[in-house]
């Protein structure tokens, strides 16, 4: 790397921030430019309203993240917010029954967005070689048609009607899925990528409870999710201060309703009572606040055929998932992650490599989001061949899970991205999965009795 390189990165939000992490390794100076002012405290901020909602951090990313920062998860667990396994101390219900509750040796912790992001922040801002620019909005990148690679940023500061140009020897548009880099891209004469979508319209609707010791199972939460082709989902987090973080969720408009009352009839629609009985008796310490997530989106940076040097596109600017899989900060941290590892090669032909590695880490949850989307029959999209076939897998692996150890880790490490879904097709597991069975039960209701069968 030359003397003083520097990089900006548009948009401190997760992505931003393990962005500028992984460049701090590589970098003379980083520039952060947001154009929110970024609180102190953990609170929501205006240009990322999902903050208001349930954010469940998979094992994947909170390894990441714990490798990045060092300490960090202490510190939360020190502010209130719960570390765990996320096997053993989370709880999950799909297809109709509880995974085997069990110690997985997989990493949880359960804060609020807000807080998450702003323990990130504060190590980021620790960092010598990282400045921030909040309240300063991206124009637009600067490109260069002579050497045909952008040179930096133009930038407007909030108080200003001046722009500013920045320059850098990479630019990474982070800036979430209202990203404007196809248009940028197509403006300077690369075309734009292409855009896979699957609509799902899904609603939110969270509130925000008190939480009380032995609350829901003694449990740090939990995912509820019924039969395949239901509509309705429920995460309910534990968060610091002693609180649940409670979204209720419904695709293809099947919306929750934002008034209390309402919101506490949908949670008894769930196929699972404790979440009714939990909301009916728990104290509500906010107002239901609702989301509406139109479509699953990937935009196929990866197949375009020429890229500008100098610059890369992270985050859920480049794929934004349903969000009730829990996968976009994850996804970020591993993209991070990748970056890191590509830019000990140095910056030259960065593009093409970082964008073959990021085609791997989200070929994974794009095809677990979009296999179980597709699987609601209201959805439209083209299901692949032999999609029921995996599909009746599938409902057997989640029957074989609720107390088969091995198919239980098996699938947890494929919903963590810690291992790809085709390893629950090898014969280890797969024979565990059809093998013929004396105790598969129809429907639990209890995740205690799943655990008690462990012990
Ligand atoms: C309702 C909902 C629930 C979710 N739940 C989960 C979950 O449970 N688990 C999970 O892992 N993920 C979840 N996600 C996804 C998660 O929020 C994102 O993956 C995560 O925030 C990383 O996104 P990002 O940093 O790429 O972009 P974003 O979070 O969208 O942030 C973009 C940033 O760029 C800034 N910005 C934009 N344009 C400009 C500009 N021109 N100039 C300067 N700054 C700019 C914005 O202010 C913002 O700070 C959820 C998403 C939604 C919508």
């Amino acid at each position: 790397m030359s003397h003083q390189s520097s990089a900006i990165v548009l948009g401190a939000s997760i992505g931003g921030l393990l962005t500028a992490r992984a460049l701090s390794n590589h970098f003379d100076r980083i520039t952060i430019v947001e154009r929110d002012l970024l609180p102190d405290c953990a609170e929501p901020r205006r240009s990322v309203p999902q903050s208001a909602h349930a954010h469940g951090l998979l094992a994947s990313g909170y390894r990441v993240m714990d490798h990045y920062f060092p300490g960090m998860m202490q510190e939360l667990n020190a502010l209130g917010a719960p570390i765990g396994d996320i096997v053993g101390d989370f709880l999950w219900f799909q297809y109709g029954h509880w995974k085997l509750r069990h110690a997985s040796g997989l990493p949880g912790i359960m804060a609020s967005r807000p807080c998450l992001e702003t323990a990130i922040r504060h190590r980021v801002k620790s960092l010598p070689n990282v400045t921030f620019l909040e309240g300063t909005s991206g124009i637009r990148p600067m490109f260069d048609s002579q050497i045909g690679r952008v040179t930096g940023l133009t930038v407007r500061r909030q108080d200003s009607q001046d722009e500013e140009r920045l320059t850098a020897d990479l630019v990474v548009d982070v800036t979430g899925r209202g990203s404007r880099s196809p248009q940028w891209l197509d403006e300077w004469g690369f075309g734009q990528p292409q855009v896979a979508t699957v609509t799902v319209n899904v609603g939110y609707a969270t509130g925000v409870f008190e939480r009380r010791p032995g609350d829901f199972f003694d449990s740090m939460g939990a995912l509820v999710q019924g039969a395949p082709t239901t509509t309705r989902y429920a995460a309910i987090l534990a968060a610091e201060g002693n609180r649940w973080i409670i979204t209720l969720a419904g695709t293809v408009g099947d919306y929750p309703p934002t008034d209390l009352t309402g919101w506490r009839q949908f949670a008894a629609s769930l196929p699972v009572p404790a979440v009714h009985a939990l909301v009916s008796k728990a104290r509500p310490l906010k107002e239901i606040t609702n989301y509406r997530f139109p479509a699953d989106q990937r935009r196929l940076y990866e197949c375009m055929k020429r890229f500008p040097d100098g610059y890369l596109v992270i985050g859920d600017a480049v794929c934004s998932f349903n969000p009730v899989y829990g996968q976009g900060m994850s996804v970020a941290a591993l993209e991070a992650q990748a970056l890191d590892d590509e830019l000990t090669q140095g910056i030259q032909g960065l593009a093409a490599r970082f964008y073959r590695r990021a085609r791997k880490i989200v070929d994974i949850p794009w095809a677990i989001a979009t296999g179980e989307d597709l699987r609601i029959p209201q959805v439209e999209g083209i299901r692949p061949l032999g999609f029921a076939i995996i599909g009746r897998y599938l409902e057997r692996l989640h029957v074989v899970a609720a107390e088969d150890r091995v198919v239980c880790r098996a699938f947890m490490e494929v919903l963590n991205l810690l291992a790809s879904p085709t390893s629950l097709l090898s014969p280890r597991i797969a024979w565990r999965v059809l093998r013929p069975r004396n105790s598969t039960r129809k429907e639990q209701q209890d995740p205690m009795e799943a655990r008690s069968r462990v012990a």
